[in-house]
């Protein structure tokens, strides 16, 4: 009896299986055609100083809109992308676009990219982001590039190369989602990093649990001792960014102070901070 269930949950987890893989598949096929026919744009979602809540800059995140599935999310098919060779173009569009964008708004206003683990251990990156830079005329302080800690994991004479060689073109290196990952603070030490981004996680959760205050306070300490700034994402509510800006965070992230917004919306956001200052 048992033995006849088991052989039952088997075959329903290899035919689940199946389908999965049947679906990886298609997505993978979609996915080159996304990037053929241009199916990708960005949103842009606002940072502000933790101190006078204005704002300073945007971070650009990748939407898929799929032809018939909708809007496909990058935790979904960014690892795809990585998988099957797709992340290098993928990852150059995201790049031009967002000097793109910086070249039509003013100074201090700047825009941080993501850049997957495969991207930051091509020897082709500090380039492709020069040539970027030029074609557009913005100097390499306009743009942020956020890495993981699991970029560490990899071929790390490329990646710390590649990292000095943004950090020499001006281009700012954030740590990204920090605390969540293998927090190994030995690469702090490099020297190459001007930001830590605290996880959305850890800010969210910090009202309920005191460990994470004791820890978001260790963040932040670190990041002084070797003069980073720190940003805090995820913050949704007033006592979020009160706690945050309490304990030095530099800079506030998230739906507080807006979700990720289309180039337009975004847009008259930057064009409004001009005004105000004007007045
Ligand atoms: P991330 O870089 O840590 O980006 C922050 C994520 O948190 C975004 O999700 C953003 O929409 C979400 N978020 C922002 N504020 C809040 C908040 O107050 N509450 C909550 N619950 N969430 C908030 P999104 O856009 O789905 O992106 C997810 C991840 O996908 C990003 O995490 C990043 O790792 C990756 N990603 C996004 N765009 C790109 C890209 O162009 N290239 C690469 N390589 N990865 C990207
Ligand atoms: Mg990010
Ligand atoms: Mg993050
Ligand atoms: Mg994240």
């Amino acid at each position: 009896e048992a033995k006849g269930a088991g052989r039952g949950v088997a075959k329903y987890f290899s035919s689940e299986l199946q389908s999965e893989q049947d679906d990886r598949v298609r997505l993978e096929s979609d996915l080159r055609a996304a990037v053929a026919s241009k199916q990708f744009h960005l949103l842009y979602q606002p940072l502000v100083s933790a101190k006078d809540q204005k704002l300073v800059g945007f971070e650009a995140l990748i939407r898929w809109q799929h032809p018939t599935r909708g809007l496909i999310p990058p935790p979904v098919f960014i690892p795809i992308a990585e998988e099957c060779g797709l992340m290098m173009q993928i990852g150059e569009w995201v790049i031009t676009e967002a000097c793109r964008t910086i070249s039509q708004w003013p100074e201090p206003i700047t825009v941080a990219v993501n850049i997957s683990p495969k991207q930051i251990c091509m020897p082709a990156l500090p380039n492709i982001v020069s040539q970027c830079l030029a074609r557009y005329k913005v100097p390499g302080n306009r743009i942020e590039l956020e890495v993981t800690e699991g970029v560490f994991l990899g071929n790390n004479t490329v990646t710390l190369d590649n990292l000095k060689r943004l950090r020499q073109l001006g281009v700012g290196i954030a740590l990204d989602d920090f605390g969540t990952g293998y927090s190994s603070i030995g690469y702090l030490n490099k020297a190459v990093f001007h930001k830590l981004k605290i996880d959305g996680s850890f800010v969210r959760e910090a009202g309920t649990r005191e460990e994470n205050v004791a820890i978001i306070q260790s963040i932040v300490q670190l990041a002084k001792s070797f003069r980073m700034n720190v940003t805090a994402e995820g913050v949704e509510t007033a006592e979020d960014f009160e706690r945050m800006r309490d304990l030095g965070v530099d800079t506030i992230q998230g739906y507080l102070f807006g979700r990720p917004l289309a180039f337009d919306r975004a847009d008259q956001m930057v064009r409004g901070m001009v005004r105000q200052k004007a007045s």
